[in-house]
């Protein structure tokens, strides 16, 4: 493991030393019965053959009160604190992980999928906490097995030898099957997953299914992946079956040449009968730990995957925070500049914007309109600063974008795009999630104002309607108006629209237009749209062509100057 997974750990688990101390020492306290708890069996038994039923009963009573004392009256102690190291682990770092992931920069987020990070926030943490477990188990186990060593080197360098070959040959076994083992569950995991992505993906879809005519197809390529899924069950399975009747095999013979030196020895007069009995019951231990040797081997080779993982992430060694200036805006006036910006998502990928200047006025209505691609959003998730500009820069009110605080950039600042984001709670809940304080009247006032009230008002459970899964479904205009009045009462002096009316029918595109002309009046409005009609009465309109401004101007300007405008206006008629 490389020294910064450690390092990571560490941080964590430092703050408790004293009390991972005293779990290691209650857990070696644990196992401390079963090395001599043995030598007291063995000592019963003796008695029992004499028929000395007093000695008999003490030793026996001794065996009895050993087991009482240590895994009964120790263990709660035990565990209660095992439980509290692992919450308090798992609980600070998955904190962290998530804060991290949640000021990650952007392209963290298009480079690495949604499903890894969810399962970086969960499954890698609890695979460490699990390692760490079985770490403190296998050094314990190991404490009792080289006991056992010793004993039978004390008792004769054959036994031992034997011990050492028996040990060395279940490891061979082990180690050969349990990595193949550990691999086939992995391959079936992510053939369940799969399987139940897909079938899920179907059944969502089960409409366009039929009506594509495709049901038996897909009847077709679910089969496939049953079979697939099943085969490599039965495989693995038969894999099993056949590496514990081998190692069952093994380890009979092996107890069988064992014992059988021991009880030479006990009949030589050598050894006491106890200790035969002694290593009667300690053999099947030195199974086990070689097994989990195997096992812990194979766990800890995938931690180190999780730990890296997390190392990358809280350490920052992928990416960067997000940086944000120091600079805060009093009293805005909401003048945006694009001074000559170059700008590309990747760096083998084309200029989404190139040599860009554009400059956008306080309370008129402006709008941005152009082909589709050719880098009217990329403007906005810059201006928003979710991406940084190659070259160029970015103003507001002639200050750096990059020099303001983020407090101050996503105080000035909202967007309201094609489907907005709203969370699954109620309608109240939403608003007040942004303003804590928020009123009811107050959000109905922000409602009207995006002519929603209405429509909310006549539901039974009016604001106390829950959005989303679970509750109602808005239609896109719906959600559309709502992000207005949030906007509304978020109150930023700019306002971004990302083709926010496109996809809307004619009433809600209405709704939505007479919000916007109430804004204008002491807002920077921008609005990026599609259809045109939308935006004809805009005091300002800017033609963008592959990432640069081609033209500007009102409708009726650049209808006779813009040859780009006239195409793109004439397509919609
Ligand atoms: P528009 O909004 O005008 O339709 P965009 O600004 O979304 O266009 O896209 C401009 C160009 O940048 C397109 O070529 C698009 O493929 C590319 N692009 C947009 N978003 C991303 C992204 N997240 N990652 C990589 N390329 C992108
Ligand atoms: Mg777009």
């Amino acid at each position: 493991m490389k020294k910064n997974s450690f390092k990571l750990l560490w941080h964590y688990l430092r703050n408790d030393k004293l009390k991972i101390i005293i779990y290691i020492f209650l857990i070696l306290l644990n196992y401390l019965p079963s090395l001599i708890s043995a030598y007291f069996w063995g000592k019963a038994l003796e008695y029992l053959i004499l028929k000395d039923m007093t000695n008999f009963s003490i030793y026996l009573l001794v065996w009895t009160a050993i087991y009482i004392i240590f895994y009964t009256f120790l263990q709660v102690p035990t565990q209660k604190i095992y439980n509290y190291l692992s919450t308090k682990f798992m609980r600070n770092v998955s904190y962290d992980l998530y804060k991290k992931i949640d000021n990650l920069p952007s392209i963290a987020f298009e480079e690495i999928g949604v499903g890894e990070f969810v399962n970086r926030l969960y499954d890698d943490i609890d695979r460490i906490m699990t390692l760490l477990a079985q770490l403190v188990k296998l050094i314990c186990q190991s404490i009792v097995v080289i006991f056992v060593f010793i004993l039978s080197f004390s008792i004769s360098i054959y036994l031992g030898a034997e011990l050492v070959i028996f040990s060395l040959i279940m490891g061979l076994i082990s180690y050969n099957f349990f990595p193949k083992i550990k691999e086939t569950q992995k391959e079936i995991k992510s053939e369940v997953d799969g399987y139940i992505k897909n079938a899920t993906e179907n059944i969502t879809g089960i409409r366009e299914i039929k009506a594509l005519g495709i049901k038996k197809n897909i009847e077709v390529s679910i089969f496939k992946r049953l079979n697939n899924l099943f085969k490599h069950n039965k495989k693995i399975k038969n894999y099993e079956t056949t590496y514990y009747s081998l190692n069952n095999l093994i380890y009979f013979i092996l107890q069988f040449a064992i014992l059988l030196t021991c009880g030479y020895f006990v009949i030589e007069g050598k050894v006491e009968y106890s200790v035969f009995i002694m290593l009667d019951m300690y053999i099947w231990r030195v199974d086990n730990v070689v097994e989990n040797l195997s096992d812990f081997g194979v766990n800890y080779s995938k931690v180190k995957v999780s730990l890296s993982r997390l190392d990358e992430l809280i350490n920052n060694r992928l990416y960067k925070d997000e940086e944000f200036g120091n600079v805060t805006l009093n009293d805005i006036k909401g003048i945006i500049e694009f001074k000559d910006v170059c700008f590309k998502y990747r760096d083998n990928e084309p200029y989404a914007l190139k040599n860009l200047n554009l400059k956008i006025e306080p309370n008129r209505k402006v709008a941005i309109i152009g082909r589709s691609g050719n880098g009217k959003s990329t403007i906005f998730n810059l201006l928003l600063r979710y991406f940084d500009v190659n070259e160029g820069i970015i103003e507001i009110d002639g200050v750096n974008i990059k020099d303001l605080t983020e407090k101050s950039l996503r105080d000035s600042i909202s967007i309201i795009r094609q489907s907005p984001y709203l969370f699954n709670m109620s309608i109240k809940d939403n608003f007040k999630l942004v303003k804590k304080d928020v009123t009811l009247t107050e959000i109905r006032k922000y409602c009207q104002n995006a002519y929603i009230d209405d429509y909310i008002m006549s539901l039974p459970k009016k604001y106390d309607t829950i959005i989303g899964e679970g509750g109602i479904n808005l239609s896109g205009g719906q959600k559309q108006r709502l992000a207005i009045a949030r906007t509304l009462m978020l109150n930023t002096k700019i306002i971004l629209f990302d083709e926010a009316t496109s996809a809307l029918d004619n009433e809600s595109q209405e709704y939505i237009k007479r919000s916007i002309d109430n804004l204008v009046k002491d807002h920077t409005v921008i609005i990026v749209a599609h259809r045109l009609s939308t935006i004809i009465d805009a005091d300002l309109i800017h033609v963008i062509n592959e990432g640069h401004l081609e033209s500007t101007g009102t409708h009726k300007e650049l209808l006779n100057n813009s040859d780009l405008y006239k195409k793109l206006y004439n397509n919609e008629e």
